[in-house]
């Protein structure tokens, strides 16, 4: 029996950015916090407990081990090495790799049997190596894949048209990088594609489209050059994911995972698809029917994932 708890792997600013949001929007029951460093996973517990008096529910949060990973439904591994500014994410590949697997193998060997969340970069790698050295099935391993993107995304099509973000569906696919792509032959304002959308206001120039899709694969460089890390979208991105699979709501995300089929320009790699999402995990790949130029991104994409899979030895 799984009850209502989330184990956070790594309390950098994703993990701890993460936690908070749940902690305020009341996602879990439980939450336990692991990091290498034992006394921040302690200092970070103790302070988000003082603040649960003016939280929506009541919680129980601690400092925990591998141990606690056995009855959780959830296990969210946000450990390692984040990227400096010029850097890509692949460049953190070898060494997050080798922080990946023994993470995996610590949550693994404390019999954990739920659902694994990657959101340490470069993600949809990390998530292959996460399910690969795991044993689960696919479905239990995701990684947050362009969901991110895809909200970064909403954000600027929805700055550009003024029409609430929730509104905007339309999705970023492909590797969480520079090789991800929009998918706009499939991008809707409510009910009405964009490009009718567009087509029906004045002063609206397409090649603003472009200038959107730079602004979004450029985004978390310019965040670092500012800050130094991207931390608050992430965080949002994971609990609504969180809460998807906590209230079996079969929801649609773009996702890190691990083609079944639906997309036959792809396979053995996990990249960022749409996917139904439920308690039990990714229950389907949503298909989308794509334009030629499009599936020819998305496999791209696939192949340079692929290349940097067998650079480490899968
Ligand atoms: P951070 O340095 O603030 O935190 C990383 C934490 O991991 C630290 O507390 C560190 O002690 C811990 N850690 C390192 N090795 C560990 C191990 N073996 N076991 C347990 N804990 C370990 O970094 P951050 O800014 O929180 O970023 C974390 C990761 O998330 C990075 O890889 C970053 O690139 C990634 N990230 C992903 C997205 C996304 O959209 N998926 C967005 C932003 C950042």
């Amino acid at each position: 029996m799984h009850n209502n708890r989330v184990v956070i792997v790594g309390t950098g600013f994703v993990g701890m950015s993460y936690a908070y949001a749940l902690v305020n929007q009341g996602t879990v029951e439980e939450l336990v916090l692991i990091d290498i460093n034992k006394a921040k996973a302690e200092g970070e517990a103790m302070d988000l407990n003082h603040g649960l008096a003016f939280g929506p529910r009541k919680m129980k949060i601690y400092a925990g081990d591998y141990a606690d990973c056995k009855d959780a439904t959830i296990v969210v591994i946000t450990a390692g090495v984040n990227q400096k500014e010029g850097e890509t994410r692949i460049e953190l590949l070898h060494r997050n790799a080798v922080i990946i697997k023994a993470v995996v193998k610590n949550i693994m060997a404390s019999g954990f049997d739920g659902i694994l969340i990657v959101a340490s970069n470069p993600v949809d790698l990390l998530a292959y190596v996460a399910w690969r050295e795991s044993g689960l099935v696919a479905s239990k391993v995701i990684g947050s894949g362009t969901a991110l993107d895809t909200a970064r995304l909403r954000y600027e099509i929805s700055s550009y048209i003024n029409i609430d973000s929730r509104n905007i569906h339309a999705y970023i696919l492909g590797e969480h990088g520079d090789s991800e792509f929009v998918c706009w032959s499939n991008a809707n304002v409510g009910a009405k594609p964009l490009n009718a959308v567009l087509n029906s206001m004045d002063e609206i120039n397409f090649e603003d489209l472009d200038h959107i899709y730079l602004k979004v694969k450029n985004a978390a460089n310019e965040i670092i050059k500012r800050k130094k890390a991207t931390y608050y979208g992430i965080g949002m991105a994971l609990v609504r994911i969180t809460a998807a699979i906590f209230n079996n709501e079969n929801r649609i995300m773009p996702i890190s995972v691990l083609n079944d089929g639906a997309y036959d320009c792809i396979d053995d790699v996990y990249i960022g698809l749409p996917a139904v999402l439920n308690r039990d995990g990714v229950h389907h790949i949503v298909w989308l029917e794509l334009n030629a130029e499009e599936k020819l991104k998305l496999k791209k994409s696939a192949e340079i994932l692929k290349t940097n899979l067998k650079a480490i030895g899968y």
